[in-house]
């Protein structure tokens, strides 16, 4: 292929990807409704809305638009991924739009579920090696093997979005406050996988100059926290996350402790206790991750109420409910892992009700 017709391809392809088939841009930033929380307004911004149901569509797509642009995904070469979630079906959606091979490499006990969402993409998938860090470098191989492009998520999305050009989930959601009683918000609360959103938001605050603050969330055995708060860089905690998307077993490249201005450790129970505050109080459907942010919503909502502050909180609803159906929104599923959300429901439900907020500690 001669050099003008790649650079055809490629600005063929970046507009294909931009425009990612009939979706909704930007997401939706919608109230959450709690009247007891006076002088406070909670915005859910919805990335569920995205063509692929999570907020890893934003993410690949910044990741595929920055990789054409730099000569990284070509025309007929085909894309790798290794994960077992949400960055699997975007990724087999953007590479089918361009008509290119899709493979995600997966860890074995990877939901067949998600399975049957990536070849509903067009993608195709392979089980890789024991234990599930290593499918990282099996991917890698085997793009190495196609004459592929490695599309290495943890490594590669936060420079992507910094660069990229495409919207950041923090330019949209202060254009969807224009006009609202309190339109700069004094949180923004995300919680952190690959690191990416919460870095794009806390570079967004910096660059406005808007007083706004950014919260984290943390579930269990993530090392986020700890290194956070002890500001050892290479803290690691061996466990995974038991909530899908955020939490890490080691510090990822693209997560940035300088822009953040408090973390919050989630126990894992508050985070299913949140969700199903969600879906039957709110009828919101949402993911295990969306109940985090609660949490941490409920835990400022709170410190600003105390202090008299008057104002906004925005968080995310970072993916859609459906993918956890048999999992964290089955209560026996829930049980059969040790945890007891009923005692963090019971603050939720007085939380919203008369406003009061105790520390949330239960013994697991
Ligand atoms: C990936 C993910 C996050 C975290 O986003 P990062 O930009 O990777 O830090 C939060 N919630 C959900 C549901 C996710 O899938």
């Amino acid at each position: 292929m001669t050099e003008e017709h790649s650079n055809a391809w490629a600005a063929e392809a970046i507009r294909r990807v931009r425009e990612g088939g009939p979706h909704v841009t930007p997401t939706p930033l919608r109230p959450l409704s709690l009247p007891a929380i006076r002088g406070i307004d909670i915005y859910l911004k919805d990335e569920s809305a995205h063509p692929t149901g999570s907020m890893k569509y934003r993410l690949v797509r910044a990741m595929f638009c920055e990789a054409i642009a730099s000569g990284a995904i070509t025309a007929d070469r085909p894309v790798i991924a290794a994960t077992s979630g949400a960055v699997a079906v975007a990724g087999a959606h953007f590479a089918s739009l361009l008509g290119l091979d899709f493979t995600a490499v997966v860890p074995a006990r990877t939901a067949a579920e998600v399975l049957a969402r990536i070849e509903g993409e067009g993608g195709r998938w392979q089980v890789g090696e024991q234990p599930p860090a290593a499918v990282q470098e099996e991917a890698r191989a085997l793009a190495e093997r196609l004459g592929g492009h490695f599309l290495d998520h943890f490594t590669d999305v936060e420079r992507a979005m910094a660069v990229s050009g495409e919207p950041t989930i923090a330019d949209e959601i202060f254009v969807q406050l224009n006009g609202e009683p309190h339109p700069v918000p004094e949180w923004i609360v995300a919680g952190a996988g690959t690191g990416a959103t919460s870095a794009a938001v806390g570079r967004h605050l910096r660059r406005m100059g808007h007083p706004t603050r950014l919260a984290v969330v943390d579930p269990e055995n993530s090392a986020y926290f700890p290194a956070w708060a002890s500001g050892c860089g290479d803290y690691t905690t061996g466990m995974p996350s038991r909530i899908p998307g955020i939490g890490r077993p080691r510090i990822e490249p693209g997560f940035l402790p300088a822009v953040i201005d408090l973390m919050i450790p989630v126990p894992d129970a508050a985070s299913i206790a949140a969700l199903r505050w969600l879906r039957t109080a709110a009828g919101i459907e949402a993911g295990p991750a969306t109940g985090t942010n609660l949490w941490g919503v409920c835990h400022l909502a709170a410190r600003m109420s105390e202090a008299g502050v008057h104002g906004s909180i925005v968080t995310v609803i970072g993916d859609t409910a459906d993918p956890y159906l048999n999992t964290h929104l089955d209560p026996s599923w829930v049980r059969a892992r040790g945890l007891d959300p009923a005692p963090y429901e019971a603050d939720i439900e007085r939380f919203v009700r008369t406003g009061y907020w105790p520390a949330g500690q239960h013994p697991a």
